[in-house]
């Protein structure tokens, strides 16, 4: 099942990129395994698969151990400051940091291990109640604050777009998101660079690709859907 998904992901990721004439370097796709047990894993990794998104810090601590060291995990979901150190040596991106506070701690815990870690910005650029990230016109401010610290590189702005039925609906979020980053990207901040987007997933990811996107984060459609009731790991 895992193949078949993933063949059709790429298929429409390769259909994306070509539409907007974008080349197949500049996109990295992160297989979203939260909930799914480490077979399921192995099973993408062995199709080819090396970038891995997880939410939970549990997660990541129970299955990193199981699982071949040259996985990439990304840490997508939202990071509470006193958990930053379980995984400060083991995920090569936080794409969720949305205060000074965290990013302080992940630079503090980034010195002890002697790393530089890279890490989004998270911006909630449809302004959700729900939703974690940043007011896209705080966005600026806060990487200018950030980019202070040593241990720590921001590389970009990521999203998590409102569910919608119809993926044409995210494409102002998304073009938002982009144009949020050519902005802060002509402030020429020192140690702020802005050449990654992470935006798009399974409902939305071809047109957020079409924007730009450079990372996107599909679970649903390679992994099948989540079962919340139940704690795997
Ligand atoms: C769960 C999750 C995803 C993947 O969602 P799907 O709709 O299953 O593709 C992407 N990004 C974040 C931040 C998530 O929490």
């Amino acid at each position: 099942m895992i193949k078949e998904n993933l063949n059709e992901v790429q298929k429409n990721i390769s259909a994306a990129l070509s539409a907007s004439s974008r080349k197949a370097e500049d996109l990295t796709l992160i297989a979203v395994s939260k909930t799914k047990p480490v077979e399921m894993i192995k099973e993408a990794y062995d199709l080819g698969i090396r970038d891995f998104g997880e939410n939970r810090v549990q997660e990541i601590m129970d299955k990193y151990p199981l699982l071949p060291r040259d996985i990439r995990w990304h840490l997508i979901g939202h990071l509470q400051t006193n958990k930053v150190k379980y995984i400060i040596d083991k995920v090569c991106m936080i794409h969720s940091v949305d205060s000074y506070k965290l990013a302080e701690e992940i630079s503090r815990q980034g010195q002890k291990h002697d790393l530089v870690m890279d890490i989004l910005i998270e911006v909630n650029v449809a302004g959700e109640e729900s939703k974690f990230g940043v007011k896209p016109d705080d966005a600026a401010a806060l990487c200018e604050e950030i980019s202070r610290l040593p241990n720590i590189h921001i590389r970009g702005l990521m999203t998590v777009a409102p569910y919608v039925e119809d993926e044409e609906e995210n494409r102002p979020v998304f073009c938002a998101l982009r144009q949020l980053s050519v902005d802060i990207g002509g402030k020429n901040i020192d140690n702020v660079d802005m050449e990654c987007l992470s935006m798009g997933m399974s409902g939305d990811y071809r047109v957020a690709i079409e924007e730009g996107a450079t990372f996107v984060r599909v679970g649903t459609n390679i992994f099948g859907h989540r079962e919340y009731n139940r704690v795997e790991g």
